[in-house]
């Protein structure tokens, strides 16, 4: 098991070695060639200068060339071809040999059997791309049979120095083979490092492409592992979703995996510290497990049981969070993954992450577009109602359809003025949230005496309980007063209040304060409607109502608790609900506990004067 992010730059020897044999073979064949055509010609002219060494050239000659051509031919032997080298090899030494033993018969000048021996190597070094060890050979046989010859060859000069200028032709032809085969070798890496890169970029860039295509397709994550699987070779791919509130990983999609697995990968959920691999993910980090049986990071037996032999695991990250896991895998191969597969998984998972976010953009856009289309005609409609009511009435007063000392013409001016606060504060509402969204809304820290705040608050809500609704205040702060920005606090308590008062039709709506460990908390219990689990996040968006249809039994336009938690937001303190459909609902407001300095106590203490 590793966990690896960088990319391997390792290209394998014996892919190296299976190219070099290929090309050996050619270059063996040519490399003959010339041999045979160049000692061909050399046994003419020594025909022709010596006609009594004639039959015994042309048997050398006929030897060496029949050697050479049978070893380039058995290179091409499909069961030979793998022992190209060590044929070339015994052709070469076979051949210097048999140079060396025929010049020894004719007793031939050593300077001559040196030089001839001293190109054949060169010929050899150069032409064949075998390495060093395999010139090595070669140049020991033709030195050796150079050495064992020496006695028969005369020489005119001092006999050190044919063996010198021969072992100064076999070591450069040794260094030459060496330096080209690593010349060859780095060409070999950086050719295949090239292509990878490029198969690879052409590899992403194809799964960008698709994915970006497939952005509003259902089928968008299942394509995401059928690409993988598909450019990484693997048996099966699988993408594991984080969900959040319940701090687990889930199967979302997998291609490859037999039915059985798929079906309990589905039914499983994998909480953060379930698995050490799950805990060992890192963004940016692959974690790779070559063989299950060698590894800590997840029970052999569930790996097993989920039909993987070899896997590897790759962050979905948005930003520094990990949303999500890719990982690729086989059935039963077991080994280390190679650089390729690394680099593809590390990719696909990137281009995972994009185009989850991307959905999850045009997601919003799409929520944000319909809400705003719902807004529109909530706004219209909870404007359109009172003013309607307004007009009504005002109508019936102009027409004198009141008699002034009629009880029905107070009943008449109380509806008007009811309806009128309802648009004013519709109004209101939506100048405050246009003062949030611009960010004018600052914060004015004031001492508040929570007494006088829940009578104001007591009195402008009054109106919204209905017959049968009991509204209960309890301060438990005291008269100690708490600073906050008054006006802020109000306007969130008003909006828990009245929607408590709004979703409540009998029993009771309390209001309460106490302070906790190091906060203030406000709770309003209600024991209206109540909201479902699944609307209790939804409730504080923008324009969000549980019923947000026209024909609803209750009037407002969703921005009240979208108001109530910015303005907590600002205050420093955190806003929460719980509640049960058909019992009732909880918010709670906790604000932490804050300080005057003395420059605001004084500063505020001279305005309170000057009012
Ligand atoms: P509005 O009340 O104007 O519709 P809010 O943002 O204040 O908008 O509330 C959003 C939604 O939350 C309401 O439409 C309602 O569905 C739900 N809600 C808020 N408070 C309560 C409550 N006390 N009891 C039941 N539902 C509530």
């Amino acid at each position: 098991m590793s966990i690896n992010s960088a990319p391997d730059t390792r290209v394998s020897r014996p892919a190296y070695w299976t190219e070099t044999v290929a090309v050996l073979r050619q270059r063996f064949t040519v490399a003959m060639a010339i041999f045979v055509f160049f000692m061909g010609v050399g046994t003419i002219f020594e025909v022709t200068s010596f006609p009594e060494r004639k039959h015994f050239a042309l048997v050398v000659y006929g030897i060496e060339g029949v050697t050479a051509i049978l070893g380039a031919a058995a290179c091409w032997l499909p069961r030979l071809r793998r022992w190209s080298v060590s044929i070339a090899v015994i052709v070469a030494v076979t051949i210097t040999a048999c140079i060396s033993a025929y010049h020894a018969c004719v007793a031939a000048p050593a300077e001559r059997v040196a030089t001839v021996l001293g190109c054949v190597l060169n010929l050899l070094s150069v032409l064949l791309p075998w390495g060093w060890p395999a010139q090595m050979l070669t140049a020991l046989g033709a030195v050796g049979s150079f050495g064992v010859a020496l006695p028969h060859l005369p020489t005119s000069d001092a006999i050190a120095i044919p063996m010198t200028v021969l072992l100064a032709a076999a070591t450069t032809s040794v260094f030459g083979a060496f330096f080209l085969d690593r010349y060859r070798f780095e060409a070999f890496r950086r050719t295949a490092l090239q292509t990878e890169e490029a198969e690879i970029a052409a590899g992403l860039a194809h799964i960008g492409e698709t994915l970006s295509r497939l952005l509003g397709e259902a089928n968008l994550l299942e394509e995401v592992n059928r690409l993988a699987a598909e450019a990484l070779g693997c048996d099966w791919s699988t993408l594991f979703l984080f969900d959040e509130r319940r701090n687990a990983y889930r199967m979302c999609s997998n291609v490859g995996s037999p039915p059985q697995v798929q079906n309990e990968l589905a039914e499983i959920e994998f909480p953060t510290d379930s698995l050490p691999l799950l805990q060992a993910l890192k963004v940016g980090e692959l974690i790779e497990i070559a063989d299950v049986a060698d590894q800590t990071l997840v029970p052999v037996d569930v790996m097993r049981r989920m039909a993987v032999s070899s896997a590897l695991y790759a962050p979905v990250a948005r930003g520094t969070q990990i949303i999500g896991v890719l990982c690729n895998g086989f059935v039963e191969r077991v080994g280390p993954f190679s650089s390729r597969h690394r680099r593809l998984t590390l990719g696909i998972a990137h281009a995972t992450a994009i185009a989850l976010e991307n959905r999850r953009l045009i997601a919003d856009l799409q929520g944000a577009n319909r809400l705003k289309s719902e807004f529109v005609a909530t706004m219209s409609h909870e404007l359109r109602t009172p003013l309607n009511v307004i007009m009504g009435y005002t109508e019936m007063l102009v027409d004198q359809e009141f008699d002034p000392q009629d009880p029905s013409w107070g009943d008449a001016l109380t509806k008007i003025q009811s309806h009128s606060l309802e648009l004013l504060e519709l109004v209101s509402a939506t100048l405050d949230m246009g003062r949030l969204e611009a960010g004018y809304a600052s914060v004015s820290w004031t001492p508040v005496d929570v007494h006088r705040l829940f009578t104001d608050l007591g009195r402008e809500v009054a109106a919204l309980a209905r017959p049968g609704v009991e509204v209960a205040w309890r301060n438990d702060v005291g008269s100690v007063p708490v600073v906050s920005d008054a006006t802020k606090l109000k306007t969130v308590l008003k909006n828990l209040v009245g929607n408590a008062l709004k979703f409540t039709s009998a029993g009771t709506v309390e209001i309460h304060a106490e302070r906790t460990d190091g906060a203030v908390r406000f709770t309003v219990r209600d024991t209206g409607i109540g909201i479902a689990p699944e609307n209790l996040e939804l409730i504080f968006e923008m324009f969000r109502q549980v019923d947000s249809s026209l024909t609803r039994q209750y009037g407002g336009v969703g921005l009240g608790l979208h108001i109530a938690q910015r303005l907590v937001e600002l205050l420093g303190g955190t806003i929460s609900v719980t509640s049960t459909p058909g019992v009732g609902s909880v918010f709670t407001i906790d604000l932490p506990i804050r300080v005057m300095t003395e420059a605001g106590r004084n500063a505020h203490a001279a305005m309170r004067s000057a009012q």
